[in-house]
């Protein structure tokens, strides 16, 4: 394995983008895999996941490619019961190598620190408390990050690359980057996969449980993330297009 890792992210950024869609994104994979985990003692890349119903296309063509890929999940102490089940089901059904990663505050310092229900007075740091804080942890001494991020998903997602790297060299990749909504529902039910068990009630979109409602008359999945407030990201996926401005 290259430990040095050059390679020109303009010419595989292009090469890359047409294979962002259903039937290619497992080259990707395979790519990155080769490039940063195949070989390592602990591999220099993970993949996060928030286990939802749009969770399980990537997480089946891990499965596939790179089942020894850690799959980072972040459990704030605020998701819905049922993510937590969902989870576990997958985890045995399709064998993922899941790692869980705590925030470095306790939800009892949470309380005394902030007081009653942060997420509702200031969303931005509880997130940031409660995901970034623990994800940048994550991801100390790793050189690549695996995200199933897609376009379609909100105006800060459009005009990501596949390929974007921070300045501390930590590059993250998105092989889901041009799948649809509906390319993620064909592939579920052409592989026999179960859905998140609150799909059917109209969360198509879900995260910590006081910021997600169901949003059965709306075309925007997302729409019920943060839905009192004009926040649409939790802050993890951000930064990257700051970096490239
Ligand atoms: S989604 Fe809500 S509860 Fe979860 S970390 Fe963010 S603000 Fe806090």
């Amino acid at each position: 394995m290259d430990q040095n890792f050059s390679f020109d992210i303009a010419q595989l950024n292009a090469r890359f983008d047409p294979l962002t869609v259903p039937g290619k994104s497992e080259e990707i994979l395979t790519w990155a895999w080769e490039m940063f985990g195949d070989g390592a003692d602990i591999p220099l890349i993970a993949t996060s996941s928030s286990f939802q119903t749009q969770s399980i296309p990537l997480l089946h063509l891990i499965s596939q490619v790179c089942p020894q890929m850690p799959v980072i999940f972040i459990d704030t102490g605020f998701h819905f019961p049922e993510t937590l089940t969902y989870r576990d089901e997958l985890q045995a059904r399709l064998k993922l190598n899941i790692v869980v990663i705590h925030p470095a505050i306790t939800q009892g310092e949470l309380l005394q620190r902030y007081g009653e229900a942060l997420y509702r007075r200031d969303p931005d740091l509880c997130c940031y408390l409660n995901k970034v804080e623990p994800m940048q942890r994550a991801l100390v001494g790793r050189r690549a990050w695996i995200s199933g991020v897609r376009r379609d998903q909100t105006e800060n997602r459009r005009t990501m690359d596949v390929l974007m790297q921070q300045p501390s060299g930590l590059l993250k990749i998105h092989p889901m980057l041009n799948w649809t909504q509906h390319d993620i529902e064909t592939y579920r039910q052409q592989h026999d996969l179960p859905a998140h068990p609150l799909y059917e009630k109209g969360y198509l979109s879900i995260g910590c449980l006081p910021c997600t409602r169901p949003v059965f008359l709306s075309l925007d999945p997302r729409a019920g993330r943060w839905a009192e407030s004009e926040k649409r990201e939790c802050g993890l996926h951000l930064d990257w297009n700051k970096e490239k401005e």
